[in-house]
């Protein structure tokens, strides 16, 4: 089994699907079972942010960029997927409905800025499955919030890692077929959603990759791995092709946002290694956290 997650910018626009799902299908020939996790499509989560805080201060002007939303996934929607489909305006209305609320109060509780923020995954993982299928490849989407259980700290909930690893792997049992999930949005004991902390789609993939006692947990981003530095600040900054997973955690908590601290631990503690590779050249070997 292997688990691939591929960030914002991977699945930022159709053309940038279209690669992973290029990489997805090259990698399912040589394996027995595979999981990818996505983010949601680059910006949308920040964007989701600003929307609700717009409806939060009473400005209608929500409603003009919630729209601007929905035309960019539409729009990514129509170049990948041939045929209508009334689930993803299922989405939207409920979004609309949240937003909707927010406005009404007049204030963004965490609780509801969660619930919108997880729409950006909703959106992104449907959205990919369906362009799989329309690969003619089989595919399952799956609701996350479904598997991944946490306590109600919402804007970085605890994960409930027994009950969530029961779930992930009753679910998996004897299926073979390629899945996609989002990351990052999981869901309290009673179904109300949380989510795991900006940047928390890679720590999805290493609990899944856990639960189910994956080969390998691949993290697919916009950089050749963990470098030394960021690369987009200083220009000498170089891959470190392997690692261990403490140091990769240190640097994940001194800023190297390419993952996120809480990936290493789940992996670590059943052995699985980590690999940080870009989608954009998928060629390069990256980095091994192992
Ligand atoms: P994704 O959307 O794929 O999760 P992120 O934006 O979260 O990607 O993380 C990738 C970014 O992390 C890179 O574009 C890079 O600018 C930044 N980054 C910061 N520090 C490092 C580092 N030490 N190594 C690699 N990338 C880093
Ligand atoms: N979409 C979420 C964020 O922007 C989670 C992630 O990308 O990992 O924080
Ligand atoms: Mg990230």
């Amino acid at each position: 089994m292997i688990i691939m997650k591929f960030g914002g910018s991977s699945v930022a626009n159709a053309k940038n699907i279209n690669k992973v799902i290029d990489i997805v299908l090259e990698s399912q020939k040589e394996s027995d079972g595979l999981v990818v996790v996505v983010s949601a499509l680059g910006g949308v989560t920040d964007e989701l942010i600003k929307i609700a805080n717009l409806a939060a201060a009473h400005d209608e002007k929500y409603k003009r960029d919630f729209q601007k939303l929905c035309e960019r996934h539409n729009q990514v929607k129509s170049e990948l997927v041939k045929k209508e489909n009334k689930e993803i305006n299922k989405k939207y209305e409920e979004l609309s409905r949240v937003l909707g609320e927010v406005f009404e109060f007049g204030e963004l509780s965490s609780l509801f800025s969660d619930s919108i923020m997880s729409f950006g995954e909703q959106l992104s993982a449907y959205i990919i499955s369906e362009a799989i299928k329309s690969r003619g490849v089989s595919c399952g989407f799956i609701d996350s919030r479904t598997l991944i259980k946490t306590d109600d700290n919402f804007g970085e909930a605890d994960v409930d890692i027994e009950t969530s690893y029961k779930l992930i792997s009753n679910y998996f049992k004897n299926k073979k077929t390629l899945s996609v999930m989002g990351g990052f949005i999981a869901s309290t004991r009673d179904g109300t959603t949380t989510t795991l902390g900006r940047g928390g789609s890679d720590y999805t993939a290493s609990l899944v990759g856990a639960a189910l006692h994956a080969s390998v947990v691949e993290i697919w981003t916009d950089v050749d791995g963990l470098m030394t530095a960021d690369p987009r600040k200083v220009e000498s900054a170089h891959t470190i092709p392997q690692i261990s997973y403490e140091e990769a955690e240190k640097m994940a908590l001194s800023g190297a946002k390419v993952i996120h601290p809480k990936t290493m631990k789940p992996a670590r503690l059943k052995n699985i290694p980590i690999y940080i590779k870009n989608t954009f050249n998928p060629k390069g070997n990256g980095t091994k956290i192992r």
